[in-house]
């Protein structure tokens, strides 16, 4: 950490909190005060009392914690320009559109389970028709609670942690439906059988790894074991040893004995600091895939922002950075994202 921001800190003490998601570079992750996945995350900021939570990582994460904020708090991206383009890929038009589409096609409402990976009117539209958030350490536990209410359950936007999910949960195909980016359905089911609706979004940095690069860490290094996200193509996810969210892949690696191999596909900062926490393994990413939004954080970034703070200048030169959720999608994606803390602290 350099010398200014830990000045900063002190100097804010508990006015101050800085989350970090695990693709945060290792200089961000050590001005960091709480490290984790997006599920861990979102409750701990939860439970924090801080003032002002300057958040390290893309704008619906921060969004997520503006969602449960307390009236006191502010919550603060320091790179404002940090998106993600996998939230992009659906609007609340279209997921208002695919809903009716859904409804037509199969005679029924379904109840939308929104990955975290989305921004705050998609969690809210979840909220309204009694679904769920859910992010990649939970979709199973998510999906199968509303599954087993017979309601067709549709799951947005990453058709990847979708597929992956219900691979886990033996659904079949002709149960499973793809929502085109149009709102057209397709499936090889028939209407009355269908269980999940996927919409057609995905990452692109999971969607850069390929079976081949797992072939080729293999071949490089006999023994290994291979983890990834489940963000990853369905193949990819076939040929891995495991899979997983980023925080369980750090607990799987963290637990595996000494002098054991590892290729991890996720993001590669993430990668990189598993390899430097656990010298006594061997651990490479089976590609390079770097999040650029999630590089957008910067040193200086961050500590503009806690001048800022420090000055109490921060709304004058900074307004676009703190990020605010209006009254009428919060009160409906807090709904939903509560509903995902209850369902994973029930089962
Ligand atoms: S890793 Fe993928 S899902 Fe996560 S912020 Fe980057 S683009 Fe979005």
């Amino acid at each position: 950490m350099n010398k200014r921001i830990r000045e900063l800190k002190k100097q804010l003490g508990d006015q101050l909190i800085i989350p970090a998601h695990h693709y945060q570079k290792q200089e961000i992750i050590a001005c960091a005060d709480i490290i984790g996945d997006s599920y861990k995350l979102a409750v701990d900021v939860s439970s924090i009392d801080a003032e002002y939570i300057v958040f390290c990582g893309v704008k619906f994460m921060a969004e997520g914690a503006a969602i449960l904020a307390k009236e006191h708090q502010r919550i603060i991206l320091p790179a404002s320009n940090a998106g993600c383009p996998m939230a992009d890929m659906i609007s609340i038009d279209q997921a208002e559109t695919a809903m009716q589409n859904i409804h037509e096609f199969c005679g029924q409402s379904a109840i939308p389970v929104v990955y975290m990976n989305a921004y705050g009117d998609l969690k809210a539209l979840s909220g309204r028709y009694g679904g769920s958030v859910c992010t990649s350490s939970n979709a199973q536990k998510i999906m199968t609670h509303y599954l087993q209410n017979n309601t067709p359950v549709f799951f947005l936007p990453d058709y990847c942690l979708g597929i992956n999910t219900a691979r886990e949960l033996s659904i079949p195909d002709e149960q499973i439906a793809i929502v085109r980016q149009d709102c057209t359905i397709e499936t090889t089911g028939k209407p009355e059988d269908i269980k999940l609706f996927l919409w057609d979004g995905n990452c692109r940095v999971h969607q850069r790894f390929t079976t081949e690069h797992i072939e080729r860490i293999r071949d490089e290094h006999p023994g290994i074991r291979v983890i990834v996200h489940p963000e990853v193509r369905e193949q990819v996810a076939a040929a891995a040893d495991y899979a997983g969210s980023t925080q369980y892949i750090y607990n799987t690696i963290q637990k595996a004995p000494a002098g054991t191999i590892w290729g991890v596909g996720t993001e590669y900062n993430f990668v990189s600091r598993v390899a430097a926490d656990f010298p006594e393994k061997s651990i490479f990413p089976i590609f390079e895939s770097h999040c650029s939004n999630m590089e957008k954080t910067t040193i200086n970034n961050l500590q503009y922002m806690l001048e800022a703070i420090a000055d109490d200048t921060l709304l004058l030169k900074y307004p676009d950075h703190i990020i605010s959720v209006p009254e009428s999608i919060r009160k409906d994606a807090a709904l939903s994202l509560n509903n995902m803390i209850s369902i994973v602290q029930e089962n």
